[in-house]
């Protein structure tokens, strides 16, 4: 299963328990992902199986009224299953958009009603039923991405208005002809999944993030390992052929006798780190990089 179905399960397994989220959460659902068709009917549409179950009886138990459940099997042509729920007669349609604040002056406005998420729950259960109707997410180990699609500009940014009352801030993108409402950091989705009500969605995507930051973190300690090892390297590369310089040169035997046998050890341990040779030679570390860089800058007067 892919993590935004994971993620929609554990919400469709979340009790709705008052009226005004029940609302607010069918209301997510229809803006993003419902319709209304010529001759007053209002269809629901969606991949989801649960999400069409959770419509159904989210407008049985607020209006009573039964909705028709159709499944389409191989839509779009990738062989999936679409689901819809479809309210037949106008007057039906009528009822549950008034009920749902989605009518204004006698037409349907798909936007968000200060009324339908008046309090933090409501808000909560509105933006449940927006990811239900138009979220998806990717898989954390490849991505962080999570979205809201909707092909209506309006109500891609009331979702981010009511985002930022969870004092998150969502981005907009269009792609072809839907806006998208995203995040794009791992604590974002986490603050996302926590406030729709997806707890186990979320301690997952905490377990992925710190596996990353890990895995990270191995990778980090190792490249720069390996880059002071090419220093050292290339160090003692430079310092090699400063000494055959100045053996070519005849300087060798006239230098200062520190100098030489610590010429001598650089040439009998071609790439031994300089603290290494220092333990050799019996001084510190810092003395030899001294050495180290009087014979080069010898070599380049020679
Ligand atoms: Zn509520």
């Amino acid at each position: 299963m892919s993590f935004a179905s994971e993620i929609k399960s554990e919400l469709l397994r979340t009790e709705v328990k008052n009226t005004c989220c029940e609302r607010a959460e069918l209301c997510g659902l229809i803006l993003f992902c419902g319709a209304i068709l010529p001759g007053g009917k209002l269809r629901i549409s969606t991949e989801n199986a649960g999400a069409a179950r959770r419509g159904f009886s989210l407008i049985k138990a607020l209006f009573g009224i039964r909705g028709e459940l159709l499944t389409n099997t191989g839509h779009k042509g990738k062989g999936g299953t679409a689901y819809a729920i479809s309210i037949e007669t106008p007057g039906e349609t009528l009822q549950i958009l008034s009920g749902l604040s989605l009518m204004e002056a006698k037409t349907v406005s798909f936007r968000v009603r200060e009324n339908i998420v008046e309090k933090p729950c409501c808000m909560r259960a509105f933006l449940r039923g927006a990811f239900l109707g138009g979220g998806s997410v990717a898989n954390p180990e490849k991505e962080y991405h999570l979205e809201f699609t909707t092909p209506r500009l309006a109500l891609a940014q009331d979702t981010v208005r009511l985002f930022s009352a969870f004092g998150l801030t969502a981005r907009i993108v269009q792609r072809k002809a839907s806006h998208v409402v995203y995040f794009k950091s791992s604590e974002e989705i986490g603050d996302v999944l926590n406030i729709i009500g997806a707890s186990y969605a979320y301690m997952e995507l905490m377990n992925v993030r710190i596996l990353k930051e890990k895995r990270n973190q191995v990778n980090r300690r190792v490249n720069c390992e390996s880059a002071n090892l090419d220093k050292t390297v290339d160090a003692a590369q430079v310092q090699k052929q400063a000494i055959y310089r100045l053996q070519k040169k005849g300087k060798f035997s006239s230098m200062a006798p520190q100098l030489r046998e610590t010429a001598e050890m650089r040439l009998a341990f071609p790439e031994a780190p300089l603290s290494e040779i220092a333990s050799l030679l019996g001084v510190s570390k810092s003395c030899i990089n001294h050495r180290m860089r009087k014979l080069v800058e010898l070599s380049e007067k020679a």
